[in-house]
């Protein structure tokens, strides 16, 4: 067994499987077994049994909290920000599971009919990370079985709890075994089964993107086509037109969500010079009132890091910007309650050569820049590998357009600090990975397109 332990003290929680290969074998032979019945099921039995797992959950939701909680160190409120979040794919899918259309193209031969028919790529598999240990099962799970296909999810191993507690809710829910699994233990040898086995036909991973190209590469020899969302280096540029206000507010709101240990939480904030000092201070007058602490009580904490490591990397990227003469507005050392607490810190006076510029921080640490030009800091935004996510402030609705285009990121948000939800395809370019998740486009990557040609209709 794996223990998992709770970030915010250590203590262990539970325990989930350190399956041997023959059992992950074993549940990758059931979905695919499962698959025929499962994708040849009405479209609207698909969508009533994620209807139904949906009202399960939604009775359950104070478990699943507090098990959030646990294993993965977020408060309260925001795991019940994040099970609403998630319920939110379970019910699109729903929906969406029914609208699966196809096209008629008018025919280029006499008595002949041309279909264009979407149908289930068939099993698949998925491997999720520990951030949003909710989210990013019922997001990847839900769009797989409305497509018509059948997913085995591998979950991050610091927070299986949740996984299975929702695979435990989809059984009661009536989704039959096969058509949903769920396998722990070793990451590596289970992606290698994975990307190995041919009768598996899709990937979707989110994670980092060395794990993402280690599974891309292998994927590559079975030609196994892959969902990648990986890391980010997410910009965040106020304009001095911007609201001031309303971006101190968006700021925090995106970078100390799960304490900073989001793909999409702003990594370099660039702020114009004219407003640099002012936003700064409204910054730190914002951040210095907030708490941190333990997740089981109400209102907005930043947790705790999950282990060790998120720790250490945060603390020396902090380190190596002090060194080069960074200016640390507040915070920048691990918070007086020990364990795997990071006192949210403001650095200023970087420069884009600054590790932590160049670096996913995945940490309560904001990092400030100085721009002047527009034209500058779109350059600067996009001197980055990667292109998940950026966020702009300003008033200015030319500025805005100019924005949107010249950003190279699958997601461009202005004057918020809010991404994610259901009807949106989520997903980045550039070393950010491919495929969108979300949406109507969430479900082309579950789908081969068939094209039919019946001929001879005049016989
Ligand atoms: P993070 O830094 O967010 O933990 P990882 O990419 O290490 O990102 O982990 C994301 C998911 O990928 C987790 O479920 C983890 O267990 C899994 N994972 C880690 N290494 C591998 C690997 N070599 N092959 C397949 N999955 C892996």
């Amino acid at each position: 067994m794996i223990d998992v332990l709770n970030p915010a003290d250590g203590t262990v929680v539970g325990q989930a499987p350190a399956m041997t290969l023959s059992e992950v074998n074993s549940a990758i032979d059931r979905t695919c077994e499962a698959f025929p019945a499962w994708s040849r099921r009405l479209a609207k039995e698909r969508s009533e049994l994620l209807r139904g797992w949906f009202e399960r959950i939604r009775d359950d939701k104070a478990a699943f909290a507090e098990l959030m909680v646990k294993e993965n160190g977020k408060c309260l409120a925001e795991a019940y920000g994040e099970i609403e979040y998630g319920l939110g794919f379970i019910e699109w899918y729903a929906e969406e599971a029914k609208r699966i259309y196809g096209d008629t193209i008018p025919s280029h031969a006499a008595n002949a009919q041309v279909m264009v028919v979407k149908e289930p790529v068939g099993p698949t598999a998925a491997i999720t990370p520990w951030n949003f240990p909710f989210m990013m099962i019922t997001r990847k799970v839900a769009t797989a079985l409305a497509a018509g296909c059948t997913m085995t999810i591998k979950p991050s191993e610091e927070t299986p709890l949740t996984a299975y507690k929702l695979l435990e809710t989809a059984r009661e829910a009536g989704i039959p075994e096969g058509v949903f699994e769920m396998v722990t233990g070793n990451p590596k040898e289970i992606g290698e089964r994975f990307t190995s086995d041919t009768r598996i036909r899709k990937i979707s991973f989110t994670g980092s993107t060395a794990v993402g190209r280690t599974l891309a590469g292998a994927a590559g020899q079975t030609l196994t086509r892959m969902t990648l969302e990986l890391g980010g280096n997410a910009p965040f540029i106020v304009f001095d037109d911007a609201d001031l206000e309303a971006a101190v507010e968006g700021a925090v709101g995106a970078k100390l969500r799960n304490s900073g240990q989001v793909c999409i939480s702003p990594n370099r904030f660039y702020v114009h010079d004219a407003i640099h000092d002012r936003f700064v201070e409204a910054l730190a007058e914002r951040v210095s009132r907030i708490e941190v602490g333990e997740g089981m009580r109400d209102g907005f904490v930043v947790g705790p890091m999950i282990n060790r490591t998120g720790l250490e990397k945060v603390s020396s990227l902090v380190e190596s910007a002090r060194l080069r003469g960074a200016n640390i507005v507040i915070g920048g050392r691990a918070h007086g309650l020990g364990g795997l607490f990071y006192e949210p810190t403001i650095v200023t006076g970087l420069d884009d050569d600054a590790e932590m510029a160049r670096t996913e921080i995945f940490g309560p640490v904001f990092a400030i820049y100085r721009f002047r030009t527009e034209a500058e800091v779109i350059e600067r935004a996009n001197a980055s590998e990667y292109g998940l996510v950026a966020y702009g402030y300003t008033r200015d609705l030319g500025r805005s357009f100019r924005l949107s285009r010249a950003i190279e990121a699958g997601m461009v948000i202005l004057n918020s600090g809010s991404v994610g939800t259901a009807s949106v395809p989520f997903g980045g370019v550039k070393q950010s990975g491919y495929g969108r998740e979300g949406s109507f486009y969430g479900i082309e990557e579950y789908v081969d397109v068939k094209y039919v040609l019946m001929s001879g209709l005049d016989r």
